[in-house]
C-alpha cells in the first residue's frame, strides 16, 4: 500500500501568489512570509491588496487559469497515478487551485480555503489545522500506507521528515545544504525515478 504525497507549487504548477502578481502587474503581491514571518498579517496584507484594486476571485481564477501547469506536470502526474496513490498536500487554497486542478485532471487535494463575499470579494481565509503536510502523512502512515512524499521548500520539510521517504525538487539552494539528508531531483524523469528508489528501498 503506497502513497505519493506532492507539494503543488514549486513542484507542480508555479508559484501562484509570485506568478499572479507578476501576471496582474502589483508587485506588493510578492510579499512572502521570507519578508512578513508573520503569515496571518501577511494575508490580511494581501487581501487588502486585491480589494483595494478590485479583484474578486473569477478575475483572480482567470489569471491563475492562464498560468496553468508546469510543463510535463499533467504526464508526471497521470503516470504516477496510475502506478501509485496521490495526494497533494499544498498550503494553497481551494479556491486558487481550482482552475490548476481541472488542467491537472482533478487528482485529490488537501489544502485551505478562502471566503468569499456576494460579490466575489475575498474577505477572510480558513486553514483547516495547522502543520496539515505532516499531519496527513502521520495518518496515512497510521492506516498502514507507505508514504513517500516530495517537496520544493522549506514548508515541506516536516512533511519530507515524517514520511518513510523525502525527496527534494528544484528546492533552492539554502534548503539543499540544510537538509543533504533529502535527494535532490531537477526533472519530473529524476523525481519519478526517486520516488520508484525510495519505495524500493522502504520495506512494506
Ligand atoms: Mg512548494
Amino acid at each position: 500500500m503506497k502513497i505519493v504525497c506532492l507539494d503543488l507549487e514549486g513542484v507542480l504548477v508555479p508559484e501562484i501568489w509570485i506568478t499572479f502578481s507578476e501576471r496582474i502587474g502589483i508587485p506588493e503581491l510578492r510579499r512572502t512570509t521570507r519578508d512578513e514571518p508573520n503569515y496571518d498579517k501577511l494575508m490580511k496584507f494581501r487581501l487588502k491588496l486585491l480589494a483595494e484594486n478590485k479583484l474578486g476571485l473569477p478575475d483572480i481564477q482567470k489569471v491563475i487559469c492562464e498560468m496553468g501547469p508546469m510543463k510535463g506536470a499533467r504526464e508526471f502526474l497521470d503516470k504516477l497515478r496510475e502506478d501509485y496513490e496521490v495526494v497533494i498536500l499544498s498550503d494553497t487554497f481551494y479556491e486558487f487551485a481550482h482552475p490548476l486542478m481541472r488542467q491537472l485532471a482533478w487528482p485529490t487535494l488537501f489544502c485551505h480555503s478562502l471566503e468569499t463575499d456576494a460579490n466575489g470579494m475575498v474577505v477572510n481565509y480558513h486553514l483547516r489545522m495547522p502543520e496539515q503536510k505532516r499531519e496527513a502523512v502521520k495518518r496515512f502512515k497510521e492506516m498502514n500506507f507507505t508514504v513517500v512524499a516530495a517537496g520544493d521548500s522549506y514548508n515541506d520539510t516536516a512533511m519530507l521528515g515524517e514520511a518513510h521517504a523525502g525527496i527534494l525538487f528544484h528546492p533552492p539552494e539554502n534548503v539543499i545544504r540544510e537538509f543533504p539528508q533529502y535527494p535532490v531531483t531537477l526533472n519530473y524523469d529524476e523525481l519519478r525515478a526517486a520516488i520508484d528508489r525510495a519505495f524500493a528501498g522502504v520495506a512494506d
